[in-house]
């Protein structure tokens, strides 16, 4: 862990760890990827949970000019903080909140023709208005159908008005490259372009990078590798990592007859055993289904979660550790370099975006670097 973290961190307990010059050399390594594409930044979800206000600037100061988040509100949060960048709202504008958008100067995804339609009426009275067009190639989620692209196709007059800046879809297997759906989104994009007015387009999240420089395009919309989550799941993970969890051991119990451990009494231990305590749970994000299956680490030395993870504590196997740490105020890392949060995922059955975003407020955020 760094060394400069703050003192106050160590005698106050369990401390987030933030690096922000991590995200922005991973920024530079995806846009490094795709030379000729620019490259965005996905914030939504208050950026993964990271904090949207300290890593969107940071990614600002060091180049990035346009960003992503779902919906309205967050994009309002991010406004001031992000003077000059174009903030794209992927949920689009509910009916009546054009207006919004056009004031703050935000430029939302138009995911149906009935949003076309307003955005261009909107048009005639605040003159050209930016947008994203996006089409459904796969995922049955949001965007025009090809019996939407079918009517601007026949009548892009429905466009007037409309500076519309990329056309744009999302791709569902990404993660898993030789998944014939890629290519198949990858065609139907095309076909759908091939039959509207000449238009920059945007395919790659994250893993879509990845698949290779046919999804490229003029603009990338990674998130989750920014954060650190392998974006090639099997391979070596190319990304930094840059989110850290640590937590002091807050009091060591040494038991040497067998007694059952927490809630529900799902662990029981038959042989000497030195059980740490520490102050993370479902509550702070550390979800219970690592149950007796999750795992933290001091330095080397492994410390498998035993019993159930309740709300605010968790217990650790701590018979691994020497006697001078096993003890209270020994830091525990709970995510780190030697456990990422891409394994944390594994251990609990889900995905790191999960992980990321369920990380909890109730931690000291340490911020690292990002300074312009
Ligand atoms: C969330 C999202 C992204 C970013 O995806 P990652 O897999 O986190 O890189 C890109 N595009 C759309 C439409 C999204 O919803």
């Amino acid at each position: 862990m760094p060394a400069n973290l703050p003192e106050a961190a160590h005698s106050t307990g369990t401390a987030l760890t933030i690096d922000l010059d991590a995200v922005i050399r991973n920024y530079r390594l995806l846009q490094a990827k795709a030379p000729n594409a620019g490259c965005a930044a996905v914030v939504k979800a208050d950026a993964y949970g990271l904090g949207a206000k300290h890593v969107a600037p940071a990614l600002a100061a060091a180049g990035c000019k346009i960003f992503f988040v779902a919906h309205l509100g967050e994009a309002l949060n991010l406004r001031p903080r992000l003077p000059g960048a174009t903030i794209c709202v992927f949920n689009g504008f509910a009916p009546g909140a054009e207006s919004t958008f056009i004031q703050n100067d935000l430029v939302p995804v138009l995911n149906s023709l009935e949003a076309v339609k307003s955005w261009a009426k909107s048009a005639k009275t605040a003159g050209r208005l930016p947008a994203l067009l996006h089409t459904d190639t796969g995922m049955s989620r949001l965007g025009l159908d090809e019996r939407e692209l079918g009517h601007i196709a026949d009548e892009p007059g429905l466009l007037s008005g409309l500076d519309i800046r990329w056309f744009m879809s999302h791709l569902a297997v990404a993660d898993e490259p030789d998944h014939p759906l890629n290519s198949g989104q990858l065609e139907r994009f095309g076909a759908a372009r091939a039959r509207l007015p000449a238009m920059k387009a945007s395919l790659a999240n994250s893993s879509g990078i990845f698949l290779g420089s046919s999804f490229h395009f003029d603009l990338l919309r990674p998130g989750s590798a920014l954060y650190g989550v392998n974006p090639v799941p099997g391979q070596a993970n190319p990304m930094e990592p840059v989110v850290g969890l640590q937590a002091p051991i807050l009091q060591v119990r040494e038991i040497d007859s067998p007694r059952s451990v927490g809630y529900g009494a799902t662990h029981s231990v038959t042989k000497p055993t030195k059980i740490a305590t520490i102050a993370v749970g479902y509550a702070d994000g550390y979800l219970r289904s690592l149950s007796n299956r999750g795992r933290c680490t001091v330095g080397r030395h492994n410390l498998p979660v035993i019993g159930r993870v309740s709300m605010d504590l968790m217990t650790l196997d701590a018979s691994a550790l020497p006697a001078r740490l096993a003890k209270p105020g020994t830091m525990v890392e709970v995510i780190s370099k030697h456990h990422p949060i891409d394994a944390v995922a594994q251990d609990a059955g889900t995905i790191a975006y999960e992980i990321l975003t369920s990380l909890g407020a109730r931690y000291t955020r340490i911020y690292l670097g990002g300074a312009a």
